[in-house]
């Protein structure tokens, strides 16, 4: 009724917002029944599992690997040297990834509002954020976050230096070393999930997770833009590398996804749309969603935790509805 058309023909609601056709859906793994044509599509289509993004994290974290990564004869002892370089190269890595995602986003507004979940723009002279602005404060508690990641890189690479740590590599084993890889979306999903449940415990969201809450409205900087303490738990993914048999590339694979996802997860568009054409689909309305409601999607679209455990928002008006009668119900 009170819907309006925006000047690119998209429907927004009186809260302005917009939503893509369809729903949200989880990876069709976990779908059944499926079929192996289904199943193909789902990995090898584009957009699909492993393009555009999962090859482009790999992508970025070889050419890390190879050519910005200190020399392993260096890490058998802690020194600053070495410890500086990888945090320089993680800054650098980040700032342009998500740089450029804000870039062409936010500060050109080179789609316009073409698939922007949110009509309005990031709040400028805004008290409840750092600096007044919320891009500064989200870049700068980034920032922190990344300094946190490049502490537990480093801490993991001291221990392969130092042949402390369960190792395998593609000479020895091909088969789990492409495989751990295939795996580790799903191993990052689902400790999102378990410590995102964690930190909506009332005395932590209070303390630690309200302040990656304070961006209702997100943009590419909001992803990391979190609680130091919440960096720590969202980075503990990596300590996964203490006990399951990795090679670095693995460690730094999980470490660049982690840090990286973020900014496209939280980018506020559905699409990334260049030239009108061109486009490359993210699906990002789950999290979006969170940020909106706080107590649904609290996972993300590789295991379907949310779905398991009833507090799944596919961003439908039916689950919208629901979600407003179970919240006046409560
Ligand atoms: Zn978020
Ligand atoms: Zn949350």
């Amino acid at each position: 009724m009170t819907d309006t058309t925006d000047e690119h023909g998209q429907t927004r609601d009186r809260r302005g917002e917009w939503r893509p056709e369809g729903r949200v859906r989880f990876m069709p793994l976990f779908d059944w029944p499926t079929t192996p044509r289904a199943l193909a599509r789902w990995f090898f289509g584009v957009p699909g599992f492993l393009l555009p993004w999962f090859g482009l994290y790999l992508g970025l974290t070889i050419i890390a690997y190879l050519f910005f990564t200190p020399d392993m004869a260096r890490m058998v002892t802690l020194q600053r040297g070495w410890m500086l370089e990888i945090l320089t190269r993680n800054l650098v890595m980040v700032g342009l990834f998500t740089g450029a995602l804000h870039l062409w986003l936010y500060r050109w507004r080179g789609q316009g509002r073409r698939a922007k979940y949110n009509a309005n723009w990031p709040a400028e002279r805004d008290k409840r954020f750092l600096f007044n602005n919320q891009v500064y404060d989200n870049v700068f508690w980034s920032n922190i976050g990344v300094v946190i990641w490049s502490g537990f890189e480093v801490l993991l690479w001291w221990g392969y230096a130092n042949q402390a740590l369960p190792f395998s590599d593609l000479a020895q084993n091909p088969v789990w070393f492409v495989l751990w890889l295939l795996l580790m979306p799903f191993w990052r999903n689902f400790h999102f999930y378990c410590i995102h449940r964690l930190i909506h415990w009332p005395p932590l969201y209070r303390t630690v997770h309200y302040l990656h809450h304070k961006n209702v409205n997100v943009g590419p900087w909001s992803g990391m833009a979190m609680h130091p303490v919440e960096h720590a738990l969202y980075f503990s993914c990596l300590l996964i590398h203490l006990v399951v048999p990795s090679h670095p590339l693995h460690m730094m694979f999980n470490g660049v996804t982690t840090a990286l996802g973020p900014g496209v997860s939280h980018s506020g568009f559905d699409a990334l749309v260049f030239g009108g054409r061109a486009e490359i689909r993210k699906e990002k309305l789950m999290h979006y969603l969170h940020h909106r409601y706080h107590s649904v999607n609290f996972g993300e679209s590789a295991v379907p935790m949310d779905k398991w455990f009833g507090s799944f928002h596919d961003g439908s008006s039916e689950a919208d509805a629901q979600f407003r009668a179970r919240r006046a119900g409560s």
